[in-house]
């Protein structure tokens, strides 16, 4: 089968150094062995997403020497790539979880699942036992006067193992780790993790390459994967590039951005080379065209992933 890999930016805000680096190792991975590369816009949030940065990151990443076969600019068999786009698809998916059992209505704000925690491990916001419990005692009288309701994943108890291309074997506690997650807002906007794998897996991709953040969420992912009765793909997540302050970049801080570097006068190989150096597929950070990252020598990939991810 020919591999499929992605890159899946959201339009909330310029592209970074960070996004970039993610971007050349999803593009690289698929080219390097002879496979498709596709491109999506991960547009879900409506207050966030500015639609007008969709062109501006697409064209941040064809200057950076990243090219895709299927995308919004280009289209597709897999189209449409923008998932404000994709609402139908979504619906039909949560359709399907809910006659599978998989779902289930939650009538708590915010601030409820955050009050019931008992917060074991720092995740306050791990939807588990204690939130079901005080869904069940206060859902039902929320319901009759009307309040709306999210749609949860029901998660099974257990653990959930797999074993990353780049961060090797993962394992997490279902119920400690990940919970119940939100399938679609009370709001009625669709959740990112429902989102990005019906996607993929209509997309037909094989392969993801994204930052180590998404981590856990690959966790929650690989149960939806297993309740849709669909394969997952292979995993690979990659280190997040930090700033100056030795913090995770973000968007919204303003971290270094492709435009204000591109403006500043660096050229588009002098990044890739300093990307490349920095995810240790280069010897030294001299420029480089992305392209030459596909030469052979620069060309090894991680060992593939070994073993199915498994539930127990
Ligand atoms: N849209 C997500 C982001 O920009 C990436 C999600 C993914 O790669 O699965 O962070």
């Amino acid at each position: 089968m020919r591999v499929r890999g992605r890159y899946a930016p959201s339009p909330s805000g310029p592209l970074h150094l960070g996004n970039a680096r993610t971007a050349l190792a999803a593009w690289r991975s698929a080219r390097l062995q002879g496979g498709a590369f596709v491109l999506r816009v991960e547009d879900l949030d409506r207050q966030r997403s500015r639609p007008e940065l969709i062109d501006v990151n697409l064209a941040e990443l064809r200057w950076l020497g990243i090219d895709w076969d299927e995308g919004p600019d280009v289209g597709g068999p897999c189209g449409p790539y923008v998932q404000s786009a994709r609402f139908a698809r979504y619906e039909e998916a949560l359709e399907r979880l809910r006659g599978s059992g998989h779902t289930f209505g939650c009538w708590l704000s915010r601030k409820d699942v955050l009050e019931a925690s008992s917060a074991p491990h720092g995740r306050p916001h791990v939807y588990g036992p204690a939130q079901r419990a005080l869904n069940a005692a206060v859902g039902a009288a929320r319901r009759q006067a009307g309040k709306a309701s999210c749609e949860r994943f029901l998660a099974p108890p257990g653990e959930i193992a797999f074993v990353d291309r780049e961060a090797g074997p993962q394992r997490f506690d279902i119920l400690e780790e990940i919970g119940d997650f939100v399938l679609r807002r009370a709001d009625g906007e669709w959740a990112y993790q429902l989102a990005v794998v019906v996607d993929d897996l209509a997309m037909g991709i094989t392969e993801e390459v994204r930052g180590e953040d998404l981590l856990v969420s690959t966790g929650a992912q690989l149960l939806l994967y297993a309740a849709l009765g669909a394969a997952p793909p292979v995993f690979a997540h990659v280190p997040l590039l930090l700033d100056e302050d030795g913090q995770r970049m973000a968007k919204r801080r303003g971290s270094q951005t492709l435009s204000a570097l591109r403006e500043a006068g660096a050229s588009p190989e002098a990044l890739v080379g300093r990307l490349a150096h920095s995810m240790g597929w280069v010897e030294t950070p001299a420029p480089l065209r992305a392209v030459e990252l596909l030469d052979g020598g620069l060309g090894e990939l991680p060992p593939a992933a070994g073993g199915n991810p498994k539930t127990q």
